[in-house]
C-alpha cells in the first residue's frame, strides 16, 4: 500500500530536480532552435516579450499567464521554452505530461501543486505547463479527462502569487477547442496561436536554414511547390528536411516533394 505520505516522501528524495540554469532547462526543449520562417514566429515572440514584461513590472499584479496554442507539430513548446528564456526569469520550472507518466491523478496534482508552490518562493519565477491536454489525460474518445487535475490548474491559474512575487506561467496546447469547452480558455491573460507554414516563402526560409540544399535545388523546388496549397508545422518539416539530409544528393528534392505530398502538407489547389 503506498501512502500519501510515501508519496510526499518520495517527490523530496527520489525525484531528482533538474539541476542546472533557468537556460539550460529551457534548451532542452528548443532543439533545433527557432527559425524565423514567417511573420507569425516574430508576432508571437514579441507578444510574449511584452507579456513577460508585464510579469515583471512591479504596479501590475503578480501574474500573468499566456497559452500557446496551435495545431500538432507547428512549434509550440518550443516557442513557449523560447519566451520563458527570453523573459529571463531566474526560477524556471517544467511541468510535462513526460515527468508525470503513471501518475495518479492525486499525485499528478500534488506535483503541479509543487512546482507552484517552489515558484511562490522566488520573486521572479516562470513556469511552462506543456501540453495540458495531455497533463489533464484529455482522450477525445468518450471524451474523458481528469477533472482533479483540470480543477488544481484552474484553481493555480488564477492564484496570485504572494505580495512582491512575481509569476509568468506560459502553458501549451493543441486542443484550444477542448480548453475552450473546459472554460479554462478564459484563466489566462492572453492566447497566443502558433499557425503552420502557409506560403511557399515560409517553406523556402526553412530549406534555406536548414543549408541542405543548393541554390539550384533551391531554385527546383520553388517551381515543384509553385500554386500549390502548403499546410505543414515546422517540426514536421524539419524532420522531412532530416530525411532529405540523409538521401542521396540526385534523389534530395524529388525526395523532399514527394514526402510533402504524402503528409499532405502539399496539394494542389483544386483537392479539398
Ligand atoms: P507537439 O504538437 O508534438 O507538442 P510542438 O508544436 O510542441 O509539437 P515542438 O516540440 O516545439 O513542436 O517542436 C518544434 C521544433 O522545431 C523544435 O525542435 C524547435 O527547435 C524547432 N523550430 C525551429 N524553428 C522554429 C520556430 N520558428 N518555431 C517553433 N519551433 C521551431
Ligand atoms: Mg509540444
Amino acid at each position: 500500500l503506498v501512502t500519501r505520505s510515501d508519496f510526499l516522501h518520495a517527490l523530496e528524495h527520489d525525484i531528482k530536480p533538474a539541476f542546472g540554469t533557468a537556460e539550460d532547462i529551457l534548451n532542452q526543449y528548443v532543439a533545433r532552435g527557432i527559425i524565423n520562417w514567417g511573420p507569425p514566429v516574430t508576432h508571437i515572440l514579441e507578444d510574449g516579450s511584452l507579456f513577460a514584461q508585464q510579469a515583471r513590472a512591479t504596479d501590475t499584479s503578480g501574474l500573468v499567464s499566456v497559452l500557446i496554442e496551435g495545431p500538432p507539430n507547428s512549434g509550440k513548446t518550443a516557442l513557449a521554452a523560447q519566451i520563458a528564456k527570453n523573459s529571463d526569469f531566474p526560477f524556471v520550472k517544467v511541468c510535462s505530461p513526460e515527468e508525470m507518466v503513471g501518475f495518479t491523478e492525486t499525485a499528478k496534482c500534488l506535483s503541479i501543486r509543487k512546482i507552484f508552490d517552489d515558484a511562490y518562493r522566488s520573486t521572479l519565477s516562470c513556469i511552462l505547463v506543456d501540453n495540458i491536454e495531455r497533463l489533464l489525460d484529455y482522450g477525445p474518445i468518450g471524451p474523458r479527462y481528469s477533472n482533479l487535475t483540470l480543477q488544481a490548474l484552474l484553481v493555480l491559474l488564477k492564484k496570485e502569487p504572494p505580495p512582491g512575487k512575481k509569476l509568468l506561467v506560459v502553458c501549451t496546447s493543441s486542443r484550444r477547442q477542448v480548453l475552450e469547452e473546459m472554460e479554462m480558455l478564459s484563466a489566462f491573460t492572453t492566447v497566443l496561436h502558433v499557425p503552420n507554414l502557409s506560403k511557399a516563402e515560409h517553406l523556402l526560409n526553412v530549406l534555406e536554414a536548414s543549408a541542405v540544399f543548393t541554390n539550384a535545388e533551391l531554385k527546383q523546388i520553388t517551381h515543384q511547390v509553385h500554386g500549390k496549397r502548403i499546410f505543414i508545422g515546422i517540426k514536421k518539416l524539419l524532420a522531412l528536411i532530416d530525411m532529405a539530409r540523409q538521401t542521396d544528393e540526385r534523389m534530395r528534392v524529388i525526395k523532399l516533394i514527394t514526402k510533402l505530398e504524402e503528409d499532405g502538407a502539399l496539394e494542389d489547389p483544386g483537392m479539398a
